[in-house]
């Protein structure tokens, strides 16, 4: 479906109520911009949505999608807690004076050290993907016995669920490097032998099936399989199982073969998760589990975009037309990790004729693509473009490659611009080379 964006009275792109025109020519590109005002209200919705589909509910921002100081001190405001994935995402969060005790920590291999760092700075809450992080709490826990206090452990599960999305954004497949697969009792086992250790808090369970879901279908069959562990867990070993973490996966628009997303689009996930859990809550007389959900994608992708100038044109009679930018998969890397599909927009509309483009980085690979087969309107070097829907998974997974400098990122509010994170300069890219 297309998506309608704002121009003002001379055709300008607006964005966050402000002229993009103006903010290309202010901070130069490329550049990444992100709505406050959209990202609030997301986070507004998703915790509203939440909590009227079921009671007790925690929302944490998957700082994954988008992480600086900046969006902490946002999702704080609607009392979400947030999940992280490495001690550097921790320490990020707690310099924006982030609560310790609303940050969740996961991954497939956090490092001893990351361990370490997590608990001394009072970071109780860990999601366990595998033997080694208990085998690593435990050591930390017994060596300082002046801790005093149990880790709080959800297990992360693999449902061996297939999620309709692209190969490399699908985690529960069961040949997945993530959780533990419940087929086959691994998870049973597991979890049995953790309830017995001293050191932590079995809380419950974690399982996240994927990324850029538009589906309901995969959560009700993902939570189905999954209290059905919660109640073997009770039957058999009189294990109640206190949190369920349903992770994300909620998908965003990205190009008109996306449907637009509505409050009542959400709704319907949050739904099918929560009737799940609550049938077998009502069937089988078990602890009702608070409900926690990790949305990321959702929140910030279609609040952020990106500008562009145009550089160099290259045509290939009858083959392809090359628009190149100043950016490139260092600041927009998802067209070369999964071939994602973006919209582009001239930032002034002047009726020219619409072409089918492909937006190409200045890297040094051919797989640096920003977008391949975009109509645009006619553009000419100089020219100023728009891609949409880059808030997640672009600054966050942004590199230096080829030396390029990571560009700033502006927050926009109330029709204010401020600079989020300062774009970086060639005395950063060689403050580490000794
Ligand atoms: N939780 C976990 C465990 C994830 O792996 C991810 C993303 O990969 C998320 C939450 C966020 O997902 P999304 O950005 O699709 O909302």
């Amino acid at each position: 479906m297309e998506k309608k964006f704002d121009y003002d009275e001379n055709g300008v792109l607006t964005f966050g109520g402000i002229s993009t025109l103006k903010l290309a020519k202010k901070f130069g590109t490329p550049l990444y911009l992100v709505d406050v005002n959209e990202i609030e209200k997301r986070c507004k919705m998703m915790t509203d949505i939440s909590s009227e589909v079921y009671k007790d509910t925690i929302v944490s921002y998957a700082s994954k999608a988008f992480c600086c100081k900046g969006i902490y001190k946002i999702i704080n405001q609607y009392n979400m807690h947030c999940d992280v994935v490495s001690a550097g995402e921790i320490a990020t969060a707690l310099a924006a004076k982030f609560p310790a005790d609303k940050i969740h920590f996961h991954g497939n291999n956090k490092t001893p050290e990351e361990i370490r760092f997590a608990l001394k700075n009072k970071v109780y809450n860990f999601v366990v993907d595998n033997a080694g992080d208990i085998e690593e709490l435990d050591k930390y826990i017994s060596k300082n016995k002046k801790l005093q206090k149990k880790v709080n452990v959800l297990v992360r599960v693999n449902p061996g669920i297939h999620a309709h999305t692209h190969e490399f954004v699908q985690t529960s497949n069961i040949d997945s490097k993530f959780g533990i697969n419940i087929d086959g009792g691994d998870a049973e086992k597991f979890i049995v032998k953790l309830s017995t250790n001293p050191n932590v808090n079995y809380q419950g369970l974690h399982f996240h099936i994927g990324s850029q879901i538009f589906d309901k279908e995969p959560y009700k069959l993902a939570t189905k399989k999954v209290m059905d562990l919660v109640i073997t867990l009770k039957l058999k070993y009189n294990i109640d199982t206190n949190l369920l973490n349903a992770g994300s996966g909620f998908a965003a628009w990205y190009t008109s073969k996306d449907p637009l997303f509505k409050q009542s689009d959400y709704k319907k996930f949050v739904d099918a998760i929560a009737k799940e859990v609550k049938a077998a809550v009502n069937k089988l007389n078990i602890v009702t589990p608070t409900l926690q959900i990790e949305p990321g994608r959702c929140i910030m992708a279609e609040s952020g975009m990106t500008l562009y100038t145009v550089g160099n044109i290259k045509e290939v009679k009858g083959i392809r037309k090359y628009i190149t930018v100043d950016g490139g998969m260092f600041e927009s890397p998802r067209y070369a990790l999964y071939g994602a599909d973006y919209t582009a927009l001239k930032c002034k509309k002047d009726g020219s004729k619409i072409e089918k483009v492909t937006l190409a980085g200045k890297c040094c690979e051919s797989g640096d693509l920003i977008a391949k087969d975009v109509k645009l309107e006619r553009v000419v070097k100089g020219d100023v473009i728009a891609v949409a829907s880059t808030g997640a998974y672009h600054y966050s997974m942004a590199s230096n490659y080829n030396r390029n400098c990571i560009p700033p990122v502006i927050a926009l509010k109330d029709g204010k611009a401020s600079v989020l994170v300062k774009g970086q300069t060639y005395k950063d890219l060689i403050k580490y080379d000794c």
